[in-house]
């Protein structure tokens, strides 16, 4: 009980990768999430549009942490961060607020969607980041498809059977791409009045070309790829509005009962539990150990530190917050072995990667840029290998094998829809 105790605040890659990497150090480790399960995100498209099912890319923290006898796991929902005092306080359901000390605090919590000043945009678009989003977001597709089919009226027919995907980043591409196969591919025999090879998916990117984060000929090979599935890519329009009845896109307004919004992310509300400095999309500007200005015992981690590295700010991607992950527990180290610390931390790009339907992904690292089917078994190798436990990536790898076979999908359910909606919306559910 006198070892030092290091709390970390959030299982996702950041903060799980962290607890692991101290396993090996004399520390007591209390890592306190608001959900219990780690989710693998990369994945969620897959979860939104029927593929795979919540539980094949989401694993128990406790399970997880099981072997790590100094670890405990706290559900709870961080509420603030009393540095004077070197405590959390959290949430805890019935047990109301609590407070947990800590000698050395690890904030790794993420981003969360932003609609950039036009939160009157999000009843209409939701965005993709936990899993309840995700079986929200497969309702809503699931859902517009089944009100098309009973729909008599053609106008009314046709925007059940448009999607709008805001944002031409990986997470917009995959979803355009996924949704193009669930329609033309997956489904197209199950329906008796409506041919689903008639979806129009309307992919909006307010930047001059999708996947700004790759080389132009990647992004113009992957928009190429989204043309032939018969997704109409329209970049260089902003969304102006969205409402029930679709949005409105430099000027022109499109009928589309299912909007998604895959365009931005801001910090979680962490700068402001530390008072430390932030960016413009209000995460923590750390220093070059990843620790706070002013306040040593504190990293923060992951997609919520912004961190410059040769003059650009590092992409939220997940090998950064893993990276960051051993990095913080590697400077914990030293100081408690009285070591050299280690040298700043410094991220190594591993590449990016940005799938596009079945069969055909993007890859880029360093000089490397490949696409077309070799991307793609890279890429679905990667995303097997980095699931966090055996039987997760059992199961994927085998869903992915027999939807492969047999062009079927691993979960094509509509949970706890509202039946008396007849825009085809439904009830949030929660997983
Ligand atoms: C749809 C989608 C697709 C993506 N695809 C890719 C991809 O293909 N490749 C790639 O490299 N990256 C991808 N990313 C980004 C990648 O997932 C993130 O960079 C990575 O998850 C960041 O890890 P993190 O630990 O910083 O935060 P997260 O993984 O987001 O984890 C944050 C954790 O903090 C918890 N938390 C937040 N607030 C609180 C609170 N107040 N109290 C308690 N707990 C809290 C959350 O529940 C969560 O478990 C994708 C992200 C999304 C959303």
């Amino acid at each position: 009980m006198n070892l030092p105790h290091v709390v970390i605040i959030g299982g996702g890659f950041g903060g799980l990768t962290a607890a692991r990497a101290l396993r090996r150090l004399p520390v007591r480790v209390t890592l306190i999430d608001r959900a219990n399960h780690h989710l693998f995100q990369p994945l969620l498209y897959q979860v939104a549009t029927a593929m795979l099912m919540p539980g094949q890319i989401a694993a128990p923290i406790r399970q997880v942490l099981q072997r790590h006898r100094r670890a405990q796991v706290v559900l709870g929902d961080v509420t603030g961060v009393e540095a004077g005092r070197r405590q959390v306080i959290y949430h805890a359901g019935e047990s109301g607020q609590q407070r947990l000390d800590y000698d050395y605090l690890i904030v790794a919590t993420g981003v969360r969607h932003s609609y950039f000043g036009r939160g009157d945009f999000e009843p209409f678009a939701p965005g993709l980041k936990t899993l309840g989003d995700a079986t929200h977001v497969r309702n809503r597709i699931l859902s517009a498809f089944e009100a098309a089919e009973r729909e008599t009226d053609v106008a009314k027919r046709r925007a059940l059977l448009t999607f709008v995907v805001v944002g031409g980043g990986p997470t917009g591409v995959e979803l355009a791409g996924a949704i193009a196969e669930l329609a033309r591919v997956a489904m197209k025999e199950d329906f008796r009045r409506i041919d689903t090879r008639l979806t129009r998916i309307l992919l909006v990117e307010a930047g001059p070309r999708i996947l700004p984060s790759f080389s132009e000929d990647l992004a113009a090979a992957a928009t190429g790829r989204l043309r032939a599935m018969g997704v109409d890519v329209a970049c260089g329009s902003a969304v102006e509005e969205i409402d029930d009845g679709g949005v409105r896109v430099g000027g022109v307004a499109v009928a589309g009962r299912t909007v998604l919004w895959a365009a931005g992310v801001e910090g979680s509300p962490a700068a402001a539990w530390l008072g430390a400095p932030r960016d413009r999309a209000g995460r923590v500007q750390v220093r070059y150990d990843l620790s706070v200005p002013d306040r040593p015992e504190i990293f923060v981690i992951g997609d919520v530190a912004a961190f410059e590295q040769d003059g650009r700010q590092l992409p939220g991607v997940a090998q950064v917050a893993l990276q960051m992950g051993r990095h913080a527990a590697r400077v914990i180290e030293a100081r408690l072995l009285n070591d050299a610390p280690p040298p700043p931390f410094s991220y190594r790009d591993t590449g990016n990667l940005a799938v596009v339907g079945r069969n055909y992904a993007v890859l880029e690292r360093g000089r490397l840029r490949l696409s077309g089917y070799p991307a793609w078994a890279v890429w679905s190798m990667i995303h097997i290998l980095f699931l966090a436990l055996p039987n997760m990536r059992a199961s994927v790898f085998l869903q992915w094998v027999w939807s492969y076979v047999t062009g079927q999908l691993g979960s094509r359910l509509i949970v706890e829809q509202k039946f008396s909606s007849s825009s085809g919306r439904s009830s949030r559910s929660g997983g």
